[in-house]
């Protein structure tokens, strides 16, 4: 059965990727119309409510340096609500500051001299710093690359600091505790996480997306439309009806856009992570601080009291702890319940007894796994007449990534 309906654009896949291209050419007077596979936009940027928690599926910030998240987002809108600069590391059983001297310099000799690295490798974490914030995106994109390890070692990092804080962190970030992510990865990150605040909505993660949506016209998204086939300038949907357009984007993930459009070459592998949420009777912890693993070995790679940072996410009278899990770790998933919840006992004592899980979020498909060589690629795609494409995947995986190659794809029909 064919449908006769004509469009402009045809975006594949409403994550922030579709919704960015979509509302860049909206910006432009050009309509389009998102086909999304799932009941909601947002991909992997979702928020559900559970008993008036809000629960973000899989734990996520927001980095504000994020530079394309700055031309399409309406921070004030979001209502965004900080977590404090710097980190909290588990070290010696005990929690250590790990301050960021630029905004709070009365800690920066606390964070000097703390256990976690020597005072050698702060001062390296201070031209880490220095060097990731120097020149333009591009230019950080174009530098020589190695593996996060191998660039970590070389910059004269100890193994202490590359195990007790590096390797949290960043497989934090990437859901990767090996660093074996490209170098320009680790400073893009580190380059953003210098720049800005990290924040996350009132009103959860997935207000992100929301909000892009909802500068779109009417009708500008179908959901529960899942692609099954790309012919030429003509989509097939699931139902066997399809759709035609003078211009098509695939913004799906890595391997939904590699089927697609036969490009093999395009596809990853993927790192997973796991998030656990537990409610309880107001907890005693006042800090705002993300919480890594440091020296201690158990289930847990990064915790946060959420409700201090956003106290939207809990009702009255009550907190919500977000802990991610090392993804490498094998045990079940009952097994990583009760195990983390002993580590969980031995960091914040006799009050976690009055923790409930109120959720776990086992997410096999969480960052794709990028190459060690990364390309930015090009949104236009080669052999294939006006057909797009855009996704965390073309560029990093994060949420920068994903709109910024959804605002390449839309300046490149633009151009057209
Ligand atoms: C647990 C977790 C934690 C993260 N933490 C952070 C973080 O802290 N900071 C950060 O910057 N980034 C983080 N990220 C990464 C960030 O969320 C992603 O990089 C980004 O959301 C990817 O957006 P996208 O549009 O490229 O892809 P997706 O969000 O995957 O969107 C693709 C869309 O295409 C749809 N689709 C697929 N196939 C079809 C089809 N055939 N037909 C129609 N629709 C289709 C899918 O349903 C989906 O909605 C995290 C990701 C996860 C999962």
């Amino acid at each position: 059965m064919s449908n006769e309906c004509h469009h402009e654009v045809i975006i594949i896949g409403g994550g922030l990727a579709g919704l960015s291209c979509a509302v860049q050419l909206a910006n432009s007077g050009v309509h389009s119309l998102i086909l999304e596979a799932t009941d909601r936009v947002g991909g992997r940027v979702r928020s559900d409510v559970i008993n008036g928690f809000t629960l973000d599926v899989g734990f996520q910030v927001l980095l504000t340096a994020y530079p394309s998240c700055q031309k399409l987002l309406d921070y004030s809108a979001l209502r965004l609500r900080y977590f404090d600069p710097g980190a909290l590391i588990r070290q010696s059983g005990t929690f250590t500051e790990l301050a960021d001297p630029w905004r709070n310099p009365g800690k920066a000799w606390a964070t000097a001299t703390n256990p976690v690295g020597s005072i050698a490798d702060k001062l390296r974490i201070w031209r880490l710093r220095s060097k990731t914030c120097r020149g333009s995106l591009a230019e950080l994109y174009e530098r020589p690359h190695k593996t996060t390890e191998q660039y970590l070692r070389d910059f004269g990092f100890s193994e202490r600091m590359l195990d007790q804080f590096f390797r949290p962190f960043i497989g934090g970030v990437f859901l990767d505790e090996s660093l074996s992510v490209s170098s320009r990865m680790l400073e893009f990150v580190f380059r953003m996480f210098s720049m800005g605040g990290i924040a996350v909505p009132a009103d959860g993660m997935a207000a992100i997306p929301r909000q892009l949506a909802e500068r779109l016209p009417r009708g500008s998204v179908n959901l529960q439309t899942s692609v099954v086939q790309i012919e030429g300038n003509r989509v097939v949907l699931a139902d066997g009806s399809s759709l035609t357009a003078k211009h098509i984007v695939v913004a799906t993930e890595s391997n939904a856009a590699a089927r697609l459009l036969e490009l093999p070459e395009i596809q990853t592998s993927w790192n997973e992570t796991t998030t656990l949420y537990y409610s309880s009777p107001q907890c005693d912890e006042k800090h705002k601080s993300l919480i890594l693993r440091g020296d201690e070995s158990g289930p847990i790679q990064t915790a946060t009291i959420i409700s201090n940072v956003a106290e939207e996410y809990a009702p009255p009278k009550s907190s919500l702890i977000s802990v991610s899990l090392n993804s490498n770790d094998a045990t079940s998933s009952d097994e990583n319940a009760l195990l983390t919840k002993q580590q969980l006992s031995k960091w914040f004592g006799d009050q976690v007894n009055r923790w409930e899980l109120l959720q776990t979020y086992q997410i096999p498909y969480g960052l794709p796994d990028m190459d060690i060589d990364p390309v930015i690629r090009s949104p236009v795609v080669e052999e294939r007449e006006n057909t797009y494409l855009c996704g965390d995947h073309c560029e990093t995986p994060s949420i920068e990534g994903a709109m910024d190659s959804g605002m390449r794809a839309a300046a490149s029909i633009l151009k057209r």
